[in-house]
């Protein structure tokens, strides 16, 4: 017996040694990152809503059981491992008394039913990991597995821990049933069949109890340890990440820039002492450092990023997981307390300190340039992230660094900021081209001179809504319905200007903020920040640079899509849908409107309420819905690597045979109209399929003359 106590007791106190001394090492590489007071008042001031995220999150598992089977395996494996609390404190017991039980439970039928239930439901999430992993094997599925590029012999370290956790547990409580030490009386079903096992084994049972107590708790240690060392540390700070993440999630709005605990005033910025972005590892927040720490290596974000699916070299996971290692190389660095210090590190850690964190292959960079550029902003990795991991403000930071600093971006995107700065659009174009839609349609549209008066709705007509001329007839579509409805609106005309999107993605917040800053003045002017004024933007782009990002800037409307106050007016009765359109028909959801911004049924409800149209849903739709390309400014550079992203996404919508594609955002029918075209040069389309809007389907639904173009549509017959 005091041989068992001394031996757990010398295994317990070598591995709070080395698990504590890696998990102090790992605090203090977290605060060596930069301050982020927000994250710690966001806690504060939302103390309800925060256990209410643990709750679903952490416990409840919600977002892993959106994958049901890895999600099912994920959560028998973690809400086993704590109701094995209980037997780990059993086993300790065991240590000082061959009868422990625990006080006042510890008998309990049903206690060691639910623990034997929970063991048995580890082993059989593991048993599906196991099958998983097999099925999903990187070696043989190359880039569609998406434990490409994870710690994959780790992962099966893991899986056999797990499994020797519960394996020691299962004996020795057998052995405890034949020796009479166990505390159960029933219900331990599984612990009773290691029991019945053992029984042949006679008076070697009391040997087997102590050796498997022992193997228990060791086994439990050294994976504790091991845990501290591998991507196993979520287990320990996946619950502190999410309780720091963004809320609602990290999409929609980006980050302002932040330097040294404060939003970076470009006024008064000192280059000397102020943060540009993401420069250096040590200029992520301690926050930043936590998200690296947190991955779990599933390669959820891998297996549904567009780039990494159509062979571009971004990865999300493998981007956090480079960021990662080469904060923990470079750690030794950050952690010394002295110049002395830091020139008595080996050279290898002096050679990983004076690496680029953005540079090709010859930089020796961190991060290629071609993984930073590839991203598209489409926000499907942030969203099926189980661990809430902020990979676009990640992406963003690099991004304004490289441009604000570096001056190191895409050539081909120096004309579009150049004509945002000179010309307010991304075109280059004057400003008197944003009314010429108006002159095509046969009634007025009011332009915004001053105040918006008594007018309920300013139309945000985004430049691409003014001035490109697919996205012009979306423009007057909009215009005509809302004119049938009745509904009062106005436009600002010349006055509007980019609202900065197109740059804040590239990583210029510079001219963001100009353009920003111009448009909540002219917006605030215009009276849109008071009660009952409201702003429909057509462009999911604009909708959440205005809905989102200008409240930073002090810019706070009412703003919704044009498909929801469409929606609204056809439930409404106010625009009644009687042609028919006999036509198959999918939907396309913008990134910027669906999983940005949460809008997925109003596009659908207007395509529902239009006679003779058959919607058929994309495999990849909604939550999941797949890029067009364009987001991420990527619309203003070259596609150079790997299939373009468009031709993937037609390619889906190809397969369910349509006879229109229906989308609400200019950039995707920009995209999509592109990918269309080569489709039908290469005759694997058929010549009548376009991509219209779903205020396009709309207005030619709603027009009494069914062969009226959209500018032509007239009122209908209510
Ligand atoms: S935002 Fe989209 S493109 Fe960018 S890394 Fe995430 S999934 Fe990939
Ligand atoms: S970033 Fe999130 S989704 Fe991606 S591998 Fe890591 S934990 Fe999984």
């Amino acid at each position: 017996m005091a041989l068992r106590i001394v031996i757990g007791l010398v295994l317990t106190a070598i591995a709070a040694v080395v698990a504590g001394r890696r998990l102090w090492w790992l605090y203090r590489l977290g605060r060596s990152g930069q301050p982020a007071p927000e994250r710690i008042e966001a806690v504060r001031s939302h103390v309800g809503r925060d256990a209410e995220v643990q709750a679903t999150e952490v416990f409840g598992q919600r977002k892993l059981l959106k994958w049901t089977v890895p999600g099912v395996a994920h959560a028998l494996t973690f809400w086993g491992f704590i109701v094995l609390i209980l037997t780990i404190i059993e086993a300790y017991g065991a240590l000082f008394s061959k009868h422990f039980a625990i006080p006042l439970i510890g008998t309990w039928a049903w206690v060691g039913f639910g623990e034997d239930l929970f063991a048995v439901g580890v082993l059989v999430g593991i048993a599906t990991f196991t099958v998983i992993r097999l099925r999903n094997n990187p070696e043989r599925e190359g880039r569609a597995s998406r434990f490409s590029g994870s710690h994959n012999g780790a992962a099966w370290l893991v899986l056999a821990g797990i499994f020797l956790v519960v394996a020691t547990l299962l004996i020795y409580r057998g052995a405890q049933i034949n020796t009479g030490d166990f505390p159960y009386p029933r219900g331990a079903f599984a612990s009773q069949i290691l029991g019945h096992w053992l029984h042949p084994a006679g008076s070697a049972n009391a040997g087997i109890e102590t050796t498997f107590i022992l193997a228990q708790l060791a086994v439990i240690l050294g994976f504790g340890i091991f845990v501290t060392y591998s991507k196993h540390l979520h287990i320990a700070i996946a619950p502190l990440n999410v309780l720091f993440s963004r809320r609602p999630n990290a999409l929609g709005a980006l980050e302002p820039m932040w330097s040294n605990g404060k939003v970076l005033d470009f006024e008064e910025a000192d280059p000397d002492t102020d943060i540009f972005g993401l420069g250096k590892i040590e200029d992520l927040t301690w926050k930043g450092m936590l998200d690296l720490g947190t991955c779990t290596e599933c390669g959820r974000c891998q297996s549904q990023c567009p780039a990494w699916a159509t062979g571009k070299p971004l990865s999300p996971k493998m981007l956090i997981l480079d960021l990662r290692d080469h904060a923990f190389a470079k750690a030794p660095y950050l952690l010394a307390g002295s110049d002395e210090a830091r020139e008595a590190l080996p050279d290898a850690v002096k050679a990983e300190a004076e690496r680029p964190l953005v540079g090709d292959e010859a930089a020796n960079g961190v991060i290629d340039p071609d993984v930073l550029w590839s991203c598209t902003n489409c926000g499907a990795c942030v969203e099926e992230c189980p661990v809430d991991i902020e990979h676009i403000d990640h992406i963003a930071g690099l991004r304004r660094h490289q441009v604000l600093i570096e001056s190191a971006f895409p050539a081909e995107a120096s004309t579009m900021l150049k004509n945002l700065e000179n010309k307010g659009n991304p075109w280059g174009m004057g400003g008197d081209k944003r009314l010429e839609w108006i002159s095509e349609l046969d009634f007025e549209v009011p332009v915004v001179d001053g105040q918006i008066g008594d007018t309920e709705y300013l139309f945000w007509v985004g430049c691409a809504g003014a001035l490109e001329d697919r996205a012009k007839k979306t423009t007057k579509a909009i215009a005509q319905l809302l004119h049938t409805a009745g509904v009062s609106f106005a436009v600002l005309g010349p006055a509007e200007t980019c609202t900065g999107d197109p740059a804040r993605r590239m990583g210029n917040e510079f001219v963001y903020s100009m353009l920003a800053q111009q448009n909540v003045e002219t917006l605030n002017e215009a009276g849109l920040g008071q009660p009952g004024k409201k702003i429909v933007a057509s462009c999911p782009h604009c909708f959440n640079t205005i809905a989102n990002e200008y409240p930073q800037l002090g810019g706070n409307y009412e703003v919704i899509h044009h498909t929801q106050l469409l929606a609204r007016l056809v439930s409404e009765g106010k625009l009644t849908p009687v042609n028919p359109i006999e036509e198959k028909i999918t939907y396309h959801d913008p990134c910027f409107l669906g999983r940005h911004n949460r809008v997925f049924t109003p596009p659908r409800e207007i395509m529902e309420q239009v006679p003779g149209v058959q919607a058929q849903e994309m495999h990849r739709c909604k939550e999941r819905g797949f890029c067009c390309g364009a987001g991420g400014a990527r619309m203003w550079m070259e596609e150079r690597i790997g299939k373009r992203i468009n031709t993937e996404r037609i390619e889906e919508a190809l397969g369910t045979d349509p006879d229109t594609i229906s989308t609400g955002c200019p950039y995707c029918m920009v995209m999509l109209g592109d990918a269309i075209a080569a489709k039908k040069s290469s005759g694997e389309a058929k010549e009548s399929l376009e991509v219209i809007d779903v205020a396009q389907l709309l207005v030619r639904s709603v027009a009494t003359d069914p062969q009226a173009s959209e500018s032509e549509a007239q009122p209908p017959a209510v």
